[in-house]
């Protein structure tokens, strides 16, 4: 499916990611919102996402301009009554901006935070629950894309149900590659990006979300632009934004979710990229590099890796020796120091990673990288030689 794949596709990073030709192709021409096409395509993205979340007869797609930043803000303004009070869960840096936006809103909340390379335990969210019997909602990041760990959004929905507490995701990296069942985890809300697993460009957010639940979250939000009841009465009624919308990014949206549809949804795209992570992985252990993760806690959108121990390694060098190559690696936002991190979501296949593994290969090569292990690991200095 992906035959389309440009060589510009350079982005080894979890988002921006790269998109692929016939997405950047139909967003080459100017259109008015208004335009039926326009409203047709809206309608159509919105009731496919719904699909994809298993959310059909009671969900509803809400479109939100700006990165997903803007919708997880929006999500805790809209969803959290001002007798409410949500827990949050944080592992690594997208949680730690949960925390950060709720302390900003003054949002009633408390945290509970957990070590970045294994998934929470039940025990610790039952503790933070009994302590604080006024917790109304919970909130958790799925995908941790700080670290790539796969946090169980499963385990904590039957806590939430077994306690009569609503559950709100951030599925930003997961959504359209992990499977999420909405309705089977009674997620009352998640929100998302047209970036990420979707493939589209950035700029556009969305969130899924109960629309019953919705409808009586009128009055919450205390802002304008971020007041997810308020666009979801105008783009539900009439099509359209309240605001200018991000005609471009909707219109790459738009065909970014055929393209997923093509490919064979989001089945597909995890298969897509498992393989890529498990040749990124594979031809990174061959090197003599070490995961972050162990891989039964690891989603296959991004890789953490120890930086070698080797006087001679130095990041900004590594990156820019990439960047040289046409690769772009993820500069910073790490759940754990001492670690760097390759993304291998986008309109990238197991081909592109194995170029990226032998352009990072060279690039170390001519630094004089020797060993690739991290501190206190056994000498491999001889992998650096090894064919791959
Ligand atoms: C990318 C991402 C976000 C949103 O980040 P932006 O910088 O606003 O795009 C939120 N949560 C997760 C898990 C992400 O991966």
């Amino acid at each position: 499916m992906l035959n389309d794949i440009s060589q510009s596709s350079r982005l080894l990073i979890p988002g921006p990611v790269s998109i692929s030709d016939t997405v950047r192709q139909f967003m080459l021409e100017d259109h008015s919102a208004g335009e039926p096409g326009m409203i047709a395509a809206l309608r159509e993205a919105r009731n496919y996402l719904v699909e994809l979340g298993n959310a059909r007869g009671w969900g509803t797609a809400i479109p939100l301009p700006g990165s997903a930043t803007y919708a997880n803000e929006a999500v805790i303004r809209t969803f959290i009554p001002r007798e409410g009070k949500l827990l949050v869960h944080t592992n690594g840096a997208y949680g730690d901006w949960l925390v950060t936006m709720c302390r900003r809103m003054d949002t009633p909340h408390v945290v509970i935070s957990t070590p970045p390379t294994r998934p929470p335990l039940a025990s610790e969210f039952c503790e933070a629950l009994a302590f604080n019997s006024d917790i109304t909602h919970v909130m958790m990041v799925h995908v941790e894309t700080s670290s790539g760990l796969a946090n169980p959004i499963g385990m904590v929905a039957d806590l939430c149900d077994a306690q009569g507490k609503e559950l709100l995701v951030d599925a930003v990296a997961s959504f359209g590659a992990l499977p999420i069942d909405m309705k089977e985890l009674g997620i009352q809300a998640l929100v998302i990006s047209s970036n990420k697993c979707i493939e589209g460009p950035p700029g556009l957010a969305w969130v899924i979300c109960d629309r019953a639940a919705l409808e009586r979250c009128a009055g919450n939000a205390k802002s304008l632009s971020l007041d997810l009841w308020d666009q979801h009465q105008t783009v539900d009624g009439t099509g359209c934004f309240r605001f200018t919308p991000p005609t471009h990014a909707i219109r790459g949206a738009y065909a970014a979710l055929q393209t997923h549809r093509e490919e064979g949804g989001s089945a597909a795209r995890l298969r897509r990229y498992h393989a890529n992570w498990r040749r990124l992985v594979g031809d990174m252990r061959k090197l003599g590099f070490e995961t972050l993760l162990a891989d039964e806690h690891a989603a296959p959108i991004v890789a953490t890796f120890y930086e070698p121990d080797d006087e001679h390694y130095d990041f900004g060098r590594m990156y820019h020796g990439m960047a040289a190559r046409g690769f772009i690696v993820v500069p910073g936002r790490l759940a754990v120091p001492g670690t760097f991190r390759i993304g291998c979501m986008g309109a990238l296949t197991e081909q592109s990673m194995s170029s990226a593994v032998r352009a990072l290969r060279e690039v170390l090569a001519d630094m004089k990288v020797r060993r690739f292990a991290p501190r206190g690991r056994g000498c491999r200095s001889e992998s650096a030689m090894a064919p791959m």
